[in-house]
């Protein structure tokens, strides 16, 4: 047995960086998030080889500091949080300072941008964290044009394991369509190369988000509304569908204060809900946004921020299942199950 040794920074950053930025929709998100908390209202990505070769995502948002411009790559530094105490007030996605270092690790990172007032913009080239030459003045309108290139190119083995472009595209694709229906205010829009694969306008309505994301379904007769609610332990609303719901597609999008995450608790809920009113394994779509306060949500369980934990969790759950409960038992249109004996 060898003894123990440091790893190099080198080694820690490569290691941290698999972790962060899985497969180009994890890289897609972070950016994403980065463009929202920059107030950014239009979103543009550009996707080559489901992300693989290029992800390109343009916005209008603040931009950044040209002085900022030689830490930006660099581990732990974020513009976002000062103190760990920061954490129970966070206002916005980041605060790790991490996705950008661990993107530069693993592809070729370019930055334009413009802050908002300031005469020129400026370019900065990125490998392993660190600028490739000085950053030079560039014409740029105001915001930020973030340029991924050849993702993976220091991990073969991770670059050959995601070979399914169409498969990678779509994972982009539901990720876009997911935050365009949260964030209807930001108008996003999606190229696969020259091919413009979805647009939403960015006008506060969440109509047009839903169309582009439960292509043909029926939305007035098959989705209902949960208009917010207001409870002892949190606020919530969202849309669900109802039993006549004709969509192969399962989707299951849960917001918890304006983040994207997964949970399987209540995802098993809510499966176990709907499997009263339709054949068990019949898809469904439930979009819930719960927002509590700041300070009951624990955002900093894992470097993708796909998990969230937060106080009276199961008292929460059990109120959003009861509700669609009880709305899936008076929607008039469910479907009567025939049951063989
Ligand atoms: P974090 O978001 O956790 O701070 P990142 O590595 O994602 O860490 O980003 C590092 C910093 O780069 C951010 O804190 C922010 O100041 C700046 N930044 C990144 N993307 C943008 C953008 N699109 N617009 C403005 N600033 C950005
Ligand atoms: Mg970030």
């Amino acid at each position: 047995m060898a003894r123990i040794q440091k790893l190099s920074n080198e080694t820690i950053n490569k290691i941290a960086a698999g972790e962060v930025v899985q497969k180009p929709s994890s890289a897609l998100k972070e950016l994403m998030e980065n463009s929202i908390d920059a107030g950014s209202t239009s979103i543009v990505v550009k996707l080559k080889d489901g992300g693989m070769t290029l992800i390109q995502i343009i916005d209008n948002g603040f931009g950044i500091y040209v002085d900022d411009l030689p830490i930006l790559c660099h581990r732990y530094t974020t513009s976002k949080i000062t103190a760990y105490e920061d954490l129970s007030r966070l206002t916005t996605f980041g605060f790790r300072g991490e996705a950008l270092s661990s993107i530069s690790q693993v592809a070729k990172l370019t930055v334009c941008s413009r802050r908002q007032g300031e005469a020129l913009g400026y370019k900065a080239e990125y490998v392993c964290g660190d600028l490739l030459n000085p950053p030079c003045v560039y014409a740029y309108d105001k915001g930020t044009c973030i340029t991924i290139e050849d993702l993976f190119y220091t991990n073969p083995c991770r670059k050959r394991a995601l070979s399914d472009c169409s498969e990678l595209f779509r994972n982009c694709w539901d990720l876009i369509a997911k935050y365009s229906l949260h964030y209807p205010h930001i108008s996003f829009k999606l190229f696969k190369g020259d091919s413009l694969e979805l647009k939403t306008p960015g006008d506060g309505n969440q109509d047009e988000p839903l169309k582009s994301l439960l292509k043909n379904c029926n939305i007035s007769r098959e989705i209902i509304e949960i208009p917010t609610t207001k409870t002892e332990f949190c606020e919530y609303s969202g849309m669900i569908s109802n039993s006549q719901y004709s969509l192969k597609l399962k989707l299951f999008v849960i917001f918890v204060n304006g983040r994207l995450v997964d949970s399987n608790d209540l995802k098993k809920l809510v499966n176990e809900i709907y499997g009263k009113f339709m054949p068990k394994s019949s898809s469904f779509f439930v979009y819930i946004s719960i927002k509590v306060p700041s300070n009951e949500v624990d955002v900093n369980v894992h470097p993708t921020k796909l998990e969230v934990r937060f106080s009276k969790e199961s008292h929460i759950f059990a109120e959003i299942t009861t509700r669609i409960q009880e709305v899936l038992s008076v929607s008039n249109d469910s479907r009567v199950l025939t049951i063989k004996s």
